[in-house]
């Protein structure tokens, strides 16, 4: 089973945080659409035949398509291979682009599940994060999407400089009341070369303070885990039923497709990536030609992916599987942190705990294989 993944590139602002791949004008939006669905054509012998269990559209920001655009999309994908009958089908939305009309063209369309772009509950956050939509829209339309879509996703944003943590508590406790089955949790990061970091180093924007970010992901924890949801992976909460097939795909290490300018692609023994840029996609299509790159994964490379990944995972890692030397020096290298309560051991199965969790990435990296 595998996974296909469509980047739409277009966005109607640029929120100041965001280093994906968009661009705010939609001037060549009919020609790039027209290169997806010929990537979609051509790319058809790179899952080798295997079924689809889950479409996802990401961007950018997928809602600003018609409806009819997308179903071209979807028809294309289903044409040109096969899409197993309870495939899960998200795209993600914007607030402000959701309307009766398109959660109904939605639906025809076959989607089963919508990823919403909500941040927060709050005005003033979200004029700080330069979102497009605004507070009341967030929850007006959150309330009127749940009634076309169960399997509902929102994303929040937490460590804003602004959400204190009563605000924090509030946008979880908001998206409990209305009976969101998943949420999808950030702390706010500053990626070099965002208006953001530019912003902060001029001194335009409070910086970010990493205590405040540990207490409201502390906090985050310890609620959604009241509130009966799986803690599946790190950014991820879940009532039982509700998890992203699509991500958890990628989690487990199973092989994806990406279409689209900067989409990644992954087969389980290489990666490849698009060209990040709509122009240069465009005129490459035209071509019949895919502008990507490849690297080829050594053994050690896959498997510090796999560290990074499954540990953050609830399942976490399993290193049964490897030769018994490499699992004796993994669990030395590894007792630090056991020592420390940050890990646990269960068999062969490491795993982070709540602690463990705050320092994913520096503990998954002091654990990679040379
Ligand atoms: S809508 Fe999403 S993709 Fe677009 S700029 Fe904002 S965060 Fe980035």
């Amino acid at each position: 089973m595998a996974g296909i993944y469509i980047h739409i590139p277009f966005c109607k602002s640029a929120c100041h945080y965001c280093n994906f791949h968009f661009s705010t004008s939609l001037r060549y939006k009919p020609e790039l659409l027209n290169a997806l669905a010929k990537e979609i054509v051509l790319q058809r012998p790179y899952l080798s035949g295997e079924s689809l269990e889950t479409v996802y559209f990401g961007g950018g920001t997928p809602s600003l398509c018609t409806v009819e655009e997308l179903q071209t999309l979807v028809r294309t994908i289903r044409e040109n291979y096969t899409v197993t009958t309870d495939a899960e089908v998200t795209i993600e939305v914007n607030p402000d682009d959701i309307t009766t009309e398109k959660l109904e063209g939605w639906k025809a369309a076959g989607v089963t599940r919508l990823s919403i772009g909500l941040q927060s509950f709050f005005e003033e956050d979200l004029r700080w994060m330069n979102r497009a939509h605004t507070a009341e829209q967030a929850k007006q339309t959150l309330e009127l999407a749940l009634t076309y879509f169960p399997n509902i996703t929102i994303d929040l944003i937490y460590g804003v400089p602004g959400l204190t943590d009563e605000k924090w508590k509030v946008n979880i406790d908001t998206a409990l009341s209305l009976g969101i089955p998943h949420l999808s949790c950030y702390a706010l990061t500053v990626e070099p070369k965002t208006p953001l970091d530019k912003l902060i180093r001029t001194q335009q924007r409070e910086p970010v303070d990493p205590d405040k970010q540990s207490d409201q992901f502390l906090y985050l924890m310890e609620r959604m885990e009241q509130a009966g949801f799986e803690h599946y992976e790190i950014s991820n909460f879940a009532k039982p039923g509700f998890r992203s097939r699509h991500n958890s795909s990628y989690w487990k290490g199973r092989p994806y497709l990406g279409i689209g300018p900067s989409a990644h692609s992954f087969n389980g023994s290489s990666r490849q990536w698009n060209v990040a840029n709509n122009q240069q996609y465009i005129a490459a299509l035209e071509k019949n030609e895919i502008p990507f790159e490849i690297e080829v994964l050594t053994v050690s490379q896959q498997r510090n992916e796999q560290i990074m990944i499954a540990l953050r995972t609830m399942e976490g890692l399993d290193v049964s599987g490897w030769p018994v030397a490499d699992q004796i020096e993994f669990e030395k290298e590894a007792t630090p942190f056991l020592n420390s309560g940050q890990m646990m051991k269960s068999g062969t199965v490491f795993c982070l705990t709540k602690e463990g969790r705050l320092l994913a990435d520096g503990i998954a990296a002091a654990l990679f294989r040379l």
